[in-house]
């Protein structure tokens, strides 16, 4: 056989030689990566759903570098050249670059399973964990895992100072105490004092409810999404072993939080450990109780607005299935939204597995602030395309993005998180 038909039958049998790269989920790299077919897809939204042509594209770090080589796409080909040797692995800056300027948002992912029954977001992530498992660091990271390592959060802040928030509440402590419920405030929301609000206003309306809740306080870690996203596998399984024993020491049967990125670690990857606990995001939980005619809005907020979809609450939770749809928390926020007196509901170009990231992902709002910001910025010049008075989220780091990038472009749309117009309707 000739060489070059032993190299198609290796190709397409995927029997690749048995070195390092090639066990686990290494093998499952290059396989995804030469099921790509070049097609483009992952830099748009879906062209059967595109509203509208300048709100096409779906891809942040192709639209900011105008160059394929960031886009999904071209990851995949750069990958691709590294796990066959024709590209250098070692102390490669340009593949640094290439790897971590990516939001690791998904979108590309949403469009690639739908037309190509592939995921390369997986092969992207991979990518970072042998990256850090062989010592390749990006710098501008390294604060934010000395930050998980001493201190238990992502946010350089200090840990005894984690409960601050919660300071005047009367909530029950479950460092000493227990409950049914947990709610995880997350770094965000605890060190962001512009955003303290957030868990203060759920700890108050859970309680409305009827709801025995508590919090961890200065005992709380970080959910260790972030890390598991820039690819230190270790710090997260260390930042998960810490919540999963608290919550078991609390006796916790269900955890609320109001922070997507935490609400994907707890749903996504603390169930691949094995973590049996119940898992709502906020806008899950309050949509269950008005079905169950538990919460009723009495007041008007007369607002319109608009709703955008947090990453790591709609498609970065699918499960894959192939020909299905890609699953998320895509209802229950617009449910919500719907039954408040007053407001008028409008809808984005870009929504649910095709919307446009806010930005602070994969360690990007840290790692590589202009980019970060165009990507923020982008989002909101859609928001007030759409007419509407306010942007609406369920997440305090789309909320930071979008407050910053207001700021930033000197505009008067108004950013709230979702649980803030529940509590003006109750
Ligand atoms: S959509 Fe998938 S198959 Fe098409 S170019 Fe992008 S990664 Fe490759
Ligand atoms: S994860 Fe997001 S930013 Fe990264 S390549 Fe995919 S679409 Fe682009």
């Amino acid at each position: 056989m000739s060489s070059k038909a032993e190299k198609y039958m290796e190709l397409n049998n995927h029997s690749f030689p048995k070195d390092d790269w090639y066990y686990g989920y290494y093998y499952d790299m290059k396989k995804i990566c030469h099921n790509c077919a070049r097609c483009g897809n992952c830099r748009w939204t879906d062209p059967y759903e595109m509203k509208e042509a300048r709100f096409g594209k779906g891809c942040p770090t192709n639209a900011y570098h105008l160059f394929d080589g960031y886009s999904c796409q071209g990851k995949m080909d750069v990958i691709l050249g590294v796990l066959d040797g024709r590209l250098n692995y070692d102390n490669n800056e340009k593949l640094l670059d290439v790897i971590y300027a990516c939001d690791t948002c998904g979108a590309c992912d949403a469009m690639c399973k739908r037309s190509r029954d592939t995921e390369p977001l997986k092969v992207f992530l991979d990518m970072r964990a042998k990256l850090v498992e062989d010592g390749q660091l990006l710098p501008q990271h390294m604060p934010i895992i000395d930050s998980m390592k001493k201190e238990d959060n992502t946010m350089m802040g200090k840990k005894a100072d984690r409960g601050n928030w919660a300071k005047d509440l009367k909530v029950k402590d479950l460092s000493k105490e227990t409950a049914e419920v947990c709610f995880h405030a997350g770094c965000q929301i605890s060190f962001n004092q512009n955003l303290w609000k957030v868990g203060q206003t759920a700890i108050k309306i859970l309680q409305k409810m009827g709801v025995d809740v508590g919090i961890l306080d200065k005992a709380e870690a970080c959910c260790g999404g972030k890390a598991y996203d820039m690819g230190y596998r270790g710090q997260y399984t260390t930042m998960a072993e810490n919540n999963l024993n608290a919550w078991k020491t609390a006796k916790v049967k269900t955890v609320i939080t109001a922070c997507s990125d935490c609400y994907f670690a707890f749903k996504k990857l603390y169930a691949d450990q094995g973590s049996e606990v119940q898992v709502y995001h906020l806008v899950e939980y309050i949509d269950k109780m008005i079905k169950e005619g538990k919460v009723q809005f009495t007041k008007s907020v007369p607002l319109k607005v608009c709703y955008h979809d947090p990453c790591h609450l709609g498609r970065r939770t699918d499960d894959y299935t192939p020909g299905k749809a890609i699953s998320g928390v895509y209802d229950p926020p617009r449910n919500i939204l719907k039954s408040i007196p007053g407001i008028e509901f409008v809808e984005m170009f870009r929504i649910k597995e095709y919307a446009w990231c806010c930005g602070s992902g994969g360690g990007v709002r840290e790692a590589y602030p202009e980019f970060s910001q165009f990507t923020a910025d982008e989002r909101i010049i859609e928001a007030i395309a759409t007419g509407a008075e306010a942007i609406v989220t369920a997440c305090p780091w789309c909320e930071a993005q979008f407050n910053e990038s207001v700021d930033r472009q000197n505009e008067r749309l108004k950013v709230y998180d979702i649980i803030e117009l529940v509590d003006q309707a109750l």
